[in-house]
């Protein structure tokens, strides 16, 4: 569930707290957390300095260097859906499903993976195999220019609301704020990517940018589990408009908010601010696919 607004808080109390750091010690309670094998990951990260930390979408990526001249490596982190990564005192106690505990050299503070759902994944990688992940998504939902973002939307069929969550497009976008987007942008979850008129897509491409960049301000959204590095939740939530808020007054028009699932994922949105694009109406009859409040 973190997006980007909350791995960008993640990366950002990284950037403060663990740069320069050695990490002396590794250790991997439970190993399907980890891509390939535990020891290999242990052994690729021990002994190396977290040189750079960075993001792209919702995977985060701690670049290692290495005493002499060994090969650079990289730790690849994904949150999935209810990862957490924090830096604490390692004396402090590791809570339940804390599956991975990474020791700074000084033996004072250590970085800890906890994910009670075990949908993360941790990834010691190589420079290629980073390049190869970091391909296969499309431009960062906060880098993507106006005219990728357009040109990504051509010839996409399907629902909008699929569009903004697929990873290939734009990186970084998830249910909650895929669904504030289109509420901003007044525009329908199930509206076709190819048909949204030019104007209707600039206004996408800023609804994204701004709810992005008001909800990094506020450290990102805590549903249920999400933390920022130090424990801390994010302020986002009271500012939600739509999502899960099925049945409650639109912040505009005060018509009640509906949900409906597309492709398994619930969409809230507004009935009236975002009018059912006609051909969606046709195709697939009017109270087909809506689910109860
Ligand atoms: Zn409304």
């Amino acid at each position: 569930m973190p997006e980007l607004p909350e791995v960008e808080t993640v990366l950002r109390g990284l950037q403060k707290s663990c740069l320069g750091q050695w990490i002396s010690q590794v250790e991997v309670g439970h190993p399907g957390v980890i891509v390939g094998k535990p020891e290999t990951f242990a052994t690729g990260i021990e002994g190396r300095q977290i040189a750079a930390v960075s993001r792209k979408g919702k995977v985060l990526v701690a670049e290692l260097a290495g005493r002499d001249n060994a090969d650079e490596a990289f730790l690849v982190m994904r949150l999935g859906m209810t990862g957490q990564v924090t830096v604490e005192a390692c004396a402090t106690p590791v809570e339940p499903h804390t599956h991975v505990r990474m020791q700074f050299e000084g033996g004072e503070k250590e970085l800890r993976f906890r994910d009670v759902r075990r949908f993360g994944r941790l990834r010691c990688s190589t420079r290629g195999e980073l390049d190869a992940l970091l391909a296969s998504l499309g431009p960062d939902a906060r880098q993507v220019t106006e005219k990728e973002f357009l040109l990504a939307m051509r010839s996409r069929r399907g629902a909008v609301k699929s569009w903004l969550m697929n990873q290939q497009m734009v990186a970084g976008l998830g249910n909650i704020y895929a669904d504030e987007a289109l509420f901003e942008a007044r525009i329908h979850p199930l509206a076709q990517p190819d048909r949204i008129s030019a104007a209707a897509g600039r206004r996408l491409y800023k609804a994204v940018r701004k709810v992005l960049k008001k909800a990094i301000e506020l450290q990102g959204t805590s549903f249920r589990d999400y933390i920022d590095i130090e424990g801390r939740p994010g302020n986002y939530l009271p500012k939600l408009r739509v999502y899960q808020k099925t049945g409650k007054p639109c912040p505009r028009c005060r018509s009640s908010i509906r949900r409906m699932v597309i492709a398994g994922r619930s969409s809230h949105f507004c009935p009236r601010c975002q009018r059912r694009p006609r051909q969606v109406a046709e195709m697939r009859g009017p109270r087909d696919r809506q689910a109860k409040p």
